[in-house]
């Protein structure tokens, strides 16, 4: 990107796993189930219908403001945003403009500060289904409480964002308020993105002098990986236009997952378009400071794994692996303070029980699939050495050479790769039953 600096903001809209709808009683969650079967008249926007706020997915938006180290406006309002979409039944979403529910947040990663501009709270649409020439419409995700992050145009790379989104999902899971599914849609980006131009001046101040007059918006993204190939075809497309003295058109693109390309697809709306008003239906919301503070947020991920690393000296990379799932992270503290507390005369022959209790959690050693005290067995059969019985391995191993003239001659001629053949023959006469370092230094012993 040379003479270029790429700016890039983010969308997020998160759906929450209530278990009814933001303004509504209908049951959400219904991916799958039969279209327009969970459906009434406040999510299908009739006549005469009005919408009561959903009180815990007010409370899980303060969470997730919180967790992202938000102000939370202690004042805030609903305000109806106008556009015509046959998902959209009322012709207008209820969403918030100028008092989301936070503002003005930030999340560091790797030592870089990406700042959060707002968190609101809004209503889900419809979902378009083409089938042939038809288009038909399921409602049964209208009206589900859904969550927009918005951040700051902070990123200027696709690596970073990538970072930031997987690291925003573990946030979520974490916190326990969606299941943050891109595969059924309960987490969707839509990155936005321009190019500075940089002068010479600029570049040698490292200052931005032109601000771009334009941004291109890449619409309801569902994977990580496509994020990153529309920001990069992006930012190559937009450089090419601008290297011909042109600016690109100011815009909404979709993302074609098969070419790993962007297409246009409509002119960006501005605000105004929109046609916002406060929500006359839907008094505005007073939080005290006792109810605000009331919402607590978890140990996050990030802070879980610097403690992983400064008070067990877990490896980083490990930490983080473990980290990344909740129930991965208390499965691992569990296994560790129960065989701490009732395991201490446990012969462990390495010096750190957590590194070695991560280990065979990430290779697999031992599946954390099985129930705790099953995990505890096996890690102690693991470390509790081997009792060998000299006898059976003798009988054995005269038994193997037996058998195996022509490969003992070659060990005894020099081919010394044949050994671990013959290891192999008497581990399995032995049943497993012997610790290899025995077995190598016996059958040495005894071929010599
Ligand atoms: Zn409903
Ligand atoms: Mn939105």
């Amino acid at each position: 990107m040379d003479g270029f600096k790429p700016v890039i903001g983010l969308e997020i809209h998160v759906e929450l796993k209530t278990e009814t709808g933001m303004f509504c009683q209908c049951k959400v969650g219904q991916f799958g189930a039969e279209p327009n079967t969970h459906v009434c008249p406040v999510c299908l926007g009739l006549p005469g219908a009005l919408p009561v706020p959903n009180k815990k997915a007010i409370e899980w938006t303060i969470k997730i403001g919180k967790a992202l180290n938000c102000r939370i406006n202690l004042h805030t309002k609903f305000d109806r945003k106008h556009y015509s979409y046959p998902d959209l039944p009322k012709g207008y979403q209820i969403s918030q403009y100028d008092e989301p529910i936070a503002v003005g947040g930030q999340v560091i990663l790797n030592g870089k500060t990406f700042r959060i501009h707002r968190v609101h709270l809004e209503e889900d649409t419809g979902k378009l289904i083409h089938l042939g020439e038809d288009t038909l419409v399921d409602f049964n995700r209208s009206g589900t409480p859904l969550v927009e992050i918005v951040t700051e145009p902070d990123f200027d790379n696709s690596d970073d964002v990538k970072k930031f989104l997987e690291e925003l999902h573990t946030i979520i899971r974490c916190l326990d308020v969606s299941d943050a599914d891109m595969d059924k849609g309960s987490m969707r980006m839509e990155p936005n993105i321009s190019l500075r131009i940089m002068n010479h001046e600029s570049r040698i101040k490292n200052k931005e002098i032109k601000l771009p007059k334009y941004k291109v918006e890449v619409k309801n993204i569902n994977s990580f990986k496509f994020v990153k190939q529309a920001i990069d075809y992006e930012l190559e497309r937009q450089k090419e236009i601008l290297e011909r003295g042109e600016t690109p058109v100011q815009e909404t693109r979709g993302f074609d997952e098969k070419k790993a390309i962007t297409y246009s697809q409509r002119s960006k709306e501005e605000a105004h378009d929109y046609r916002y008003f406060p929500e006359p239906d839907i008094p505005p919301l007073t939080f005290s400071n006792e109810y605000i503070d009331s919402i607590t947020v978890p140990e996050l991920p990030g802070q879980r794994m610097k403690r992983f690393v400064e008070t067990m000296h877990l490896k980083e990379q490990d930490a983080f692996i473990l980290t990344r799932e909740k129930q991965n992270a208390d499965y691992f503290e569990t296994v560790i303070s129960k065989l701490k507390s009732s395991h201490s005369n446990l012969n462990l022959k390495t010096q750190n029980l957590e590194q070695l209790i991560a280990n065979f959690i990430i290779n697999k050693k031992i599946s954390i699939d099985l129930p705790i005290d099953e995990f505890i067995k096996k890690t102690i059969e693991l470390q509790t050495p081997k009792e060998t019985d000299e006898n059976a391995l003798r009988s054995a191993i005269d038994n193997v050479i037996k058998n195996n003239q022509k490969v003992a001659d070659q060990y005894r001629q020099g081919k010394t790769n044949a050994l671990m053949f013959l290891v192999g023959q008497v581990m399995k006469e032995m049943k497993g039953k012997a610790e290899a370092k025995v077995v190598i230094s016996r059958l040495t012993e005894i071929l010599k």
